[in-house]
């Protein structure tokens, strides 16, 4: 039998895992890997590297199908706690990633536990400098901990960090109806940020935080499993997907994160500068709910 190689999506997904948390001096994904890349398949761990990456016509991103039983072995050996353990310590454990989705999901009984155990991890980190200085607190998420959708956003605003929620200003008020609109209540659904915490100033987050705070968002879509995450805004999507292709080339299709249905929209806080575009967004919803097998209620203006 010959020996088995490393599988190279999931070996450059750990390395940059391993540089979102500030390990420096790594090899280069492509030339540790013995393999050639797949060009239909890119890793999506670490947004910190991976932003400059992949193009946005790659819509297949790194299905759990595509991981290979080498590197997560550790991971699949290892009780979920200690999976949970390797993300969110100081070390993560080679294959952490990978190996978070081939644990079994949590019973929908335990989800609001885990996330409350998470959001006290969350409570805790000081891994963003700036952020930490300023924020009043951090800002985990909010919702059904078993949802079938989650929407993502950017980063919590003056409002959020006040009140430990994210989307409670304007633009949450909009999201709320956006979700109304598609025939849903905010409680049906989870509602969350790339970051945890609120940029000095609302600036946008930055590679490194983004990549620091990624191993909580992992984390949390592991423990939701939602089918469908919907990314408000750009950074939200860029991150998520691995890309930095433009809003106009992530909208209107469908992308696949882990196995996830992917939709991109516009931020709400962009659709209160610019309501014409709302229009837009109403089609992305439309996009979703099709996927989702919802119906599609008529679309009422505001
Ligand atoms: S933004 Fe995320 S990684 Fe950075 S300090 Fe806050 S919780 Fe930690």
């Amino acid at each position: 039998m010959e020996p088995s190689q490393p599988d190279p999506q999931q070996l450059a997904q750990f390395l940059r895992l391993l540089q979102g948390w500030g390990v420096s001096q790594l090899p280069q994904a492509g030339a540790a890997s013995p393999v050639q890349p797949q060009p239909q398949a890119h890793a999506a761990a670490s947004p910190g590297a991976s932003l400059h990456s992949t193009p946005a016509e790659e819509t297949v991103v790194n299905k759990p199908s595509s991981v290979s039983s080498g590197s997560s072995q550790a991971a699949s050996s290892g009780s979920q706690a200690a999976v949970q353990l390797s993300l969110l310590g100081s070390t993560p454990a080679p294959g952490a990633s990978g190996g978070l989705w081939e644990e079994p999901p949590l019973p929908p009984e335990k989800r609001p536990q885990a996330l409350q155990e998470l959001a006290q991890q969350i409570a805790r980190c000081t891994r963003c400098p700036e952020p930490v200085a300023t924020r009043t607190q951090t800002v985990p998420g909010v919702g059904n901990p078993n949802a079938r959708l989650c929407f993502l956003g950017e980063a919590p605003g003056a409002d959020e960090d006040r009140l430990g929620e994210p989307f409670v200003g304007r633009a949450g008020q909009l999201l709320n109806r956006i979700i109304q609109a598609c025939g849903m209540k905010r409680e049906d659904v989870y509602i969350f940020n790339v970051l945890k915490c609120r940029p000095p100033g609302n600036r946008t987050p930055t590679e490194s935080e983004a990549a620091n705070c990624w191993p909580f968002l992992l984390r949390q879509l592991q423990i939701i499993r939602p089918e469908f995450i919907c990314c408000l805004g750009a950074v939200a999507a860029r991150t998520l997907l691995n890309t930095k292709a433009p809003m106009g080339r992530l909208r209107g299709k469908v992308h696949l994160f882990q196995g996830i249905k992917v939709v991109v929209t516009y931020h709400p806080a962009y659709l209160l500068r610019n309501p014409n575009a709302k229009r837009q967004t109403w089609e992305d919803m439309k996009l979703l709910l099709r996927e989702m097998g919802l119906p599609i209620p008529e679309r009422k203006e505001d």
